[in-house]
């Protein structure tokens, strides 16, 4: 295991995982040089996705949100490779679809700014809670 490795947190959504492209999206990532250290499919329960998204309860989408992350089931990984959070940021592109640059994962695979076919954390902060919410006890690296 290279030293300089960390982990992050990515979610093919519902959007994705439901429409048959959670393999794509797989090899997009493994292509991008992630490789996937634990994974699960999961059917969200309003409660685990309204606290999963807690950090934005009072935006108006969050009802929304909560609506379409617990409309099917979702594949939870945990990813690693060198820089593992920004550089899955930049392999997904932007939140909505249609500002995601070429050749990333939203470009490619969402339907639109709220089904966007993966989340992905945004700080190593955040990645840590994130990987606890659905790998607690896996081995990881921390940072
Ligand atoms: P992300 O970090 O790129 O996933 O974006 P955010 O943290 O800002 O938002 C979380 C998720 O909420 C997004 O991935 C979308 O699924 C959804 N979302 C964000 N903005 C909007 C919006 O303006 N409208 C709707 N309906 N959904 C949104």
């Amino acid at each position: 295991m290279n030293k300089n490795e960390t982990d992050t947190l990515a979610i093919v959504k519902p959007d994705a995982f439901g429409s048959g492209k959670a393999g794509r999206i797989i090899a997009h990532l493994e292509g991008a040089g992630f490789r996937v250290v634990a994974a699960t499919v999961k059917h969200l329960t309003r409660p685990e996705a309204q606290a999963f998204y807690a950090v934005h309860r009072e935006r108006p989408f969050f009802d929304s949100l909560v609506d379409f992350m617990t409309s099917g089931p979702c594949m939870p990984m945990l990813l690693r490779r060198e820089n593992a959070v920004p550089e899955l940021r930049r392999a997904i592109g932007a939140t909505d679809p249609a500002e995601a640059e070429d050749g990333t994962v939203r470009a490619l695979y969402a339907e639109s700014k709220e089904r966007n076919a993966i989340h992905a954390s945004d700080s190593p902060e955040n990645a840590e809670i994130e990987i606890s919410f659905f790998f607690a006890g896996t081995d990881r690296l921390s940072g």
